[in-house]
């Protein structure tokens, strides 16, 4: 599996949403929205957080890199959201998912083969979300909340389809080889801020990220964040996490679809 393109992680600039989109945001839903049940959410009042963050983790599981990130996760005591790929999850990198739901991390919804699901059908991009929620809920017997758009290519069928919130990311290009540890820990540093979503990737063989981790985790430890999954982020915030927006989420409180 190749790692994701260049609009998987920046702020939208390069968005793939068609020009009706902006069009039809406004249009009112039939159906009252229907609230998500969190998982992995503390047992303190949102009020009682302090500067939070969520590291998030696209395109395993696998057998190394996603066991490092989990590695160093356990390591300083803290959390991130895994988004999966379908496709990749088999016998071996599932012990990496059951493992990751056990140390309270968030496993989340990639797709099934990473495609740009913006050029399919309703009924296919219904088969990419369920499939891999499927799996997820056979390995955790928990069922996603959230899911990330490959390459976040999203167009209104998929808003319209997909009954979870979409969630982008602050990125560190870390999908580019030629991007090193340094530079991708400078970054994160960079765009680091209370509240963020951080984008990166545990493809496999995608060392340079655990490397950047290895500088990234203790900074913002030692910067005073606390390293809560997507769910806790948004009861951190106080912000009600519904799966019928038009959003692109980078932090929770964003009202803009980017
Ligand atoms: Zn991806």
């Amino acid at each position: 599996m190749t790692g994701c393109s260049s609009s998987e992680s920046s702020q939208g600039s390069e968005s793939a949403v068609s020009s009706e989109v902006s069009q039809t945001q406004t249009t009112t839903v039939e159906n009252e929205p229907e609230k998500v049940t969190s998982v992995s959410i503390g047992h303190k009042d949102p009020e009682d957080y302090g500067k939070v963050i969520a590291l998030t983790f696209d395109d395993g599981p696998n057998t190394s890199t996603t066991g490092e990130v989990l590695d160093l996760f356990e390591r300083y005591g803290v959390r991130g959201t895994f988004f999966l790929i379908g496709d990749n999850i088999n016998e071996q990198s599932a012990e990496n998912v059951k493992r990751a739901y056990q140390m309270g991390c968030e496993i989340a919804n990639h797709s099934k083969t990473h495609s740009y699901m913006n050029k399919m059908t309703p009924e296919e991009i219904k088969a990419e979300i369920d499939f891999t929620s499927d799996k997820i809920e056979e390995i955790t017997g928990v069922r996603p909340t959230f899911f990330r758009p490959p390459y976040i290519a999203v167009n209104q069928t998929m808003f319209d389809t997909i009954d979870m919130p979409f969630i982008n990311g602050y990125g560190c290009t870390d999908y580019d080889a030629k991007v090193d540890a340094q530079a991708r820990y400078e970054k994160t540093m960079a765009q680091a801020k209370d509240g963020a979503i951080i984008l990166f990737h545990d493809a496999q063989g995608n060392f340079q990220t655990v490397q950047a981790l290895e500088m990234i985790i203790p900074d913002l430890l030692e910067q005073g964040y606390e390293l809560v999954t997507v769910s806790e982020l948004f009861y951190a915030k106080g912000i009600e996490i519904r799966p019928d927006t038009d959003i692109i989420y980078s932090y929770p409180e964003q009202t803009t679809m980017y």
